[in-house]
């Protein structure tokens, strides 16, 4: 199977069988726009075939799967925004995984860098549980959400431009929708931080110039609507960080509990 087929009984799955499917950057668009609830939003996301490059490597993938996963089944399909309708911190990645998010279905769940920050969310009181293995698991994220500038596993964990841009206005129409409740946004990486900016533009908000340089501890205090709102930057938690000792579990933590104190919890 190349894919979850949409609503056929898949936990968490937010799409059905008549979700309507974007097939071009254009469909995106309109689809994005058209959306008044995240559930619509969400649902519409995660069956999303606008990328050819993208739904052909995450399909593949999920065909031939890694041997340590050969009995699973695949999710195979975009990795939507998960986490709560109202939340107050919203966290914001690249993309999934070929066989963490692409295999669960859930964003920052089944690989590496996933066990860390989840630990980190769940120290911090951000998330349930300390891990988030699967669909159904019983996790969820506490005054929170997460959401990938791109949805779709890239190879080699990298989008091109033109992917980028395709997906920008599922990550626009997000933003906007939970724009009245976010606090904090907090950025887990480079790359997640110069996609979000925009996203913040186009969602209303009003940011600084020049737009300040990523570093871990980075904090831009951005605006919505006269209301302060805080940008926070965060080494990505990826393997190669966490090796390296560039990012440790104590640093994430400090990160978060610095994200919980901006919000007021
Ligand atoms: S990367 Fe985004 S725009 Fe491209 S196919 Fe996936 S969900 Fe659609």
């Amino acid at each position: 199977m190349t894919h979850v087929p949409p609503g056929s009984g898949w936990s968490d799955d937010p799409a059905q069988p008549d979700t309507p499917v974007a097939h071009d950057p254009a469909e995106v668009r309109e689809l994005a726009s058209a959306s008044r609830t995240l559930a619509e939003l969400t649902a519409a996301q995660s069956v999303c075939r606008a990328c050819p490059r993208l739904v052909e490597w995450r399909e593949e993938v999920a065909t031939v799967k890694r041997r340590a996963f050969a009995e699973e089944t695949y999710w195979g399909r975009p990795i939507a925004g998960w986490g709560e309708e109202k939340p107050e911190v919203l966290i914001v990645g690249l993309a999934p995984a070929a066989h963490g998010g692409n295999r669960t279905g859930r964003i920052f769940t089944g690989d590496r860098s996933g066990d860390w920050l989840f630990a980190s969310l769940h120290r911090t009181g951000l998330a349930a549980q300390e891990t988030s293995v699967r669909a159904g698991d019983g996790q969820r994220l506490i005054g929170a959400r997460m959401v990938a500038a791109v949805r779709c596993a890239p190879p080699a964990n990298k989008p091109d431009p033109s992917e980028r841009a395709a997906c920008f206005p599922w990550l626009t129409r997000e933003v906007a929708l939970v724009a009245g409740s976010v606090q904090v946004v907090v950025a887990l990486g480079g790359f997640a931080w110069q996609a979000i900016w925009p996203a913040l533009k186009d969602a209303g908000y009003v940011l600084p110039r020049p737009r300040p340089a990523f570093g871990h501890g980075a904090e831009v205090e951005i605006s919505h609507h006269g209301r302060p709102v805080y940008l926070l930057g965060c080494y990505h938690p990826s393997q190669q960080n966490t090796f390296t000792g560039r990012v440790t579990a104590e640093m994430l933590d400090r990160l978060f509990t610095r994200a919980n104190a901006l919000r007021g919890a």
